[in-house]
């Protein structure tokens, strides 16, 4: 079932002297795929694609790439091409000495290494640069000459970590844009690293993101921000932070700090099913829809204070001593007035207070949580 390029990680641990980073990571990346891992620094981003790499010893599980097992497999013969984060450039090598370089050691045939040259250089733009060294080129030049160098070796798997934080942040959109292009191109498998969830979002097919050497999620963008597995999920992605509130659920309503608010029965049977009582519910800030006043089953609160993002407003709310971020075109009322928000069914996503996992949403939305690829659903950690 396993096809070419496949990687897949089999219950893989890692243990740093008596420190796990990695436990138990269980995830398949298609061949061909762009799949994105996302987490916090210090989450086991850089140890999982070093693993992949060949450059750190894997402590338990499998590693399979392809159709073998790689655990025992050096770096030298698993067929990747990596772009570090801090890349080294050979500073006495013009730019087209640098990019061909691994291919020379290789003794690549001529004809062929000038065609893999020709076509690196147009697709990066780098045609008028080649007789340069490093010193002569700009920090963004000297980024798409590390990435030139990996892209011409035409390796199977493609390995990324940060290789785009030593940009600004134009260049980046733009290198954003021809990393996605290259791999049209190519089509290797491509695992990126990024702490960015917005360069996660537009470069992944797919995000798979970490915390603390735990996978919380791995799904499309859509659905990770749409369908989040669990709260850290629902908190990592967007900006502002998804509001996590409080909630007990009994009788088809819920009580969020101290007010009785019913739900619409699709969620009433959503959160029947689980046999929780004791919930978070989570929405974010720009489905948040603040009216100045009170409002029958809405949440009430004071308009505390506002940010202004020039084409949107940042509005804090306080419920009890809960503040809530909302994102708001026009403010209801001056800070200080009351407001109030009702639940959108479409963007509520309701928690196990206990388990952090996500209750699932009502099969009338799946709709709408279906889109993108859906070929393969959501994977939380396991109980
Ligand atoms: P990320 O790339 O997500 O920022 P890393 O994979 O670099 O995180 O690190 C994951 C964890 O492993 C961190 O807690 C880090 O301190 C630890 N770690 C990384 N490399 C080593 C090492 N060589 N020895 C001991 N601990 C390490
Ligand atoms: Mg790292």
């Amino acid at each position: 079932m396993e096809g070419k390029n496949t990687i897949v990680f089999d219950h893989v641990e890692k243990i740093y002297q008596k420190n796990k980073v990695i436990e138990d990571l269980n995830l398949t990346i298609p061949a061909g795929q762009r799949l994105i891992l996302l987490g916090p620094s210090g989450c086991g981003k850089s140890t999982t694609l070093r693993m992949i790499a060949g450059l750190e010893e894997i402590s338990g599980g499998e590693l399979r790439m392809g159709d073998r097992r790689v655990n025992e497999v050096p770096s030298g013969k698993r067929d990747i091409s990596m772009v570090f984060q801090n890349y080294a450039l050979y500073p006495h090598m013009t730019v087209r000495e640098n990019i061909t370089y691994a291919l020379r050691v290789h003794k690549l045939e001529q004809q062929e290494l000038n065609r893999r040259l020709q076509t690196v250089l147009e697709i990066l733009g780098l045609e008028p640069y080649i007789e340069r060294k490093p010193r002569e080129l700009s920090g963004g030049q000297r980024q798409r000459v590390a990435l030139a160098r990996a892209l011409v070796k035409q390796s199977r798997y493609l390995l990324l970590d940060e290789p785009l934080s030593n940009l600004d942040a134009q260049l980046r959109v733009q290198a954003r844009k021809e990393l996605v292009k290259i791999h049209e191109l190519y089509k290797q498998t491509f695992v990126y690293v990024t702490h960015d969830q917005v360069e996660a979002m537009t470069v992944g097919q797919r995000v798979a993101l970490m915390n603390q050497g735990q996978l919380q999620m791995v799904d499309t963008p859509y659905r990770v921000y749409n369908r989040p597995a669990n709260i850290f999920t629902a908190k990592f992605i967007g900006s502002p932070s998804t509001n996590i509130l409080d909630a007990d659920w009994s009788d088809g309503a819920l009580r969020i700090l101290g007010q009785r608010i019913t739900l619409p029965d699709c969620w009433n049977r959503v959160a029947a099913q689980s046999g929780e009582t004791q919930l978070c519910l989570g929405i974010r800030p720009e489905h948040v829809h603040l009216q100045a006043g009170a409002a029958e089953n809405a949440i009430l609160g004071t308009l505390r204070y506002v940010e202004d993002y020039g084409n949107k407003r940042g509005a804090y709310v306080s419920v009890g001593d809960t503040e809530i971020v909302c994102i708001c075109d026009r403010l209801p009322c001056a800070p200080g007035g009351v407001v109030s928000f009702a639940l959108d069914s479409e963007h509520i996503h309701l928690f196990s207070r206990e388990t952090t996992q996500s209750l699932g949403y009502p099969p009338e939305l799946d709709e709408a949580g279906s889109t993108g690829d859906s070929a393969e659903v959501c994977c939380a950690i396991p109980a």
